[in-house]
C-alpha cells in the first residue's frame, strides 16, 4: 500500500476548496495567515508548507468514507 501513487489535487466543493490527496481524505488547512513579506514570498512559503504536510501524511490515517470531516 506504501506504493500508492498520490497525488496532490486543487479540489472545490461546497465547504472546502483548497489542496487535497486524491488517495484519501486529507486536505491542506494552513494555519494562520501567509507569512512573507511579499505575495511572491508567501506562494512559496504557502507550496512548501503545502508540499511537505502532503509529503508527511499518512494516506491510511486519513481513510476515505467517513462523513465526519473534521
Ligand atoms: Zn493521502
Amino acid at each position: 500500500m506504501e506504493e500508492t501513487r498520490r497525488k496532490l489535487v486543487w479540489v472545490e466543493s461546497e465547504n472546502f476548496q483548497g489542496w487535497a490527496c486524491n488517495a484519501c481524505a486529507w486536505a491542506f488547512n494552513p494555519l494562520g495567515p501567509p507569512v512573507g513579506q511579499s505575495l511572491s514570498e508567501m506562494m512559496i512559503h504557502y507550496e512548501r508548507l503545502r508540499d511537505s504536510e502532503f509529503a508527511s501524511h499518512v494516506c491510511a490515517e486519513h481513510p476515505r468514507g467517513s462523513k465526519n470531516l473534521r
